[in-house]
């Protein structure tokens, strides 16, 4: 179990910087609800959030309300200002290996979700890095009062990205495993999914309990190498017809297809003779 603490910096009173009609403390909330939403996709994670809202938060109670939980790790988002632009992550100056493995492990992948400019892994002594009980790390993700970056932190799938960032960073450092997904039971009704950055379709396979050969055969337009994001991919078959050709019999196609005689029957409403003509759309499959 890691217990992973998110402090989204400033709230309430104190607005945090502000430029291009954002606010800092909006921003940071934003992000941080967003790694606790990412997080929960894992097992063996507790999650707390210094704040849930726009409440007002002493340094003193981030850091108290941390140690006293007993968190494993303490991670505080922040936007920058002052003149800069992309991204930089501090930690308390001379910490140890297991600090510094997290903080590279966050800083390379918040770099590579977002594009940002990299400026930099950094020490700094600051109250929430050093009145922590654990390994802690404060990230500062863009500059508010660029333009440039300002734009893109306008866009929630933008904080979306850094929050990913984080969350992949987090894995890797703790090595989480995501939570299995239940498999659906029933083939009926064909389930669709969406594809997201990384999967291959041996991963979908995984995922869903199917084998790779199975969805080629209901996705007749992926290919292994390029499963676009957004694809919209068959999982299960669903319903399926067969058009009967002479010396067809209910028997057969059942058996041919992996259903039972009664479930054609009541399907396509047959008599009790199972009559079927030639060129019916036999509905084989539910
Ligand atoms: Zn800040």
């Amino acid at each position: 179990m890691v217990k992973i603490y998110i402090d989204p910096g400033h709230g309430g009173i104190d607005p945090g910087a502000v430029g291009n009609s954002l606010y800092e403390k909006i921003l940071t909330l934003k992000m941080a609800l967003k790694i606790k939403e990412y997080l929960e996709e894992y097992d063996d994670v507790q999650i707390k959030m210094s704040r849930t809202g726009d409440q007002t938060r002493s340094l003193t109670y981030r850091t108290d309300d941390a140690n006293a939980w007993g968190a494993d790790v303490y991670v505080s988002p922040h936007i920058n200002a002052g003149g800069g632009v992309g991204y930089e992550d501090f930690v308390y100056p001379g910490v140890g290996q297991t600090t510094l493995a997290i903080q590279d492990a966050i800083h390379s992948e918040v770099i590579k979700a977002t594009g940002f400019n990299d400026r930099g892994q950094k020490q700094k002594n600051l109250h929430v890095l050093r009145e922590s009980h654990m390994p802690a790390i404060l990230t500062e993700n863009g500059f508010i009062d660029n333009s440039g970056d300002a734009a893109k932190l306008k866009k929630d799938s933008f904080l979306n990205q850094i929050a990913q960032g984080h969350v992949n960073g987090l894995v890797k450092a703790y090595g989480l495993k995501k939570k299995a997904v239940s498999k659906p039971s029933t083939p009926s009704g064909s389930l669709v999914h969406t594809v997201v950055k990384g999967e291959t379709l041996w991963s979908i396979s995984q995922k869903y309990g199917t084998t790779v050969a199975n969805l080629k055969k209901l996705n007749p337009g992926a290919k292994e190498d390029a499963l676009k994001i957004g694809f919209k991919l068959n999982i299960t078959a669903g319903a399926k017809y067969h058009k009967v050709v002479k010396g067809d019999t209910v028997s057969a196609l059942a058996k041919k297809y992996g259903s039972t005689l009664k479930q054609i029957r009541d399907w396509n409403k047959l008599d009790t003779k199972y009559t079927i003509y030639v060129g019916q759309n036999l509905k084989v499959l539910g």
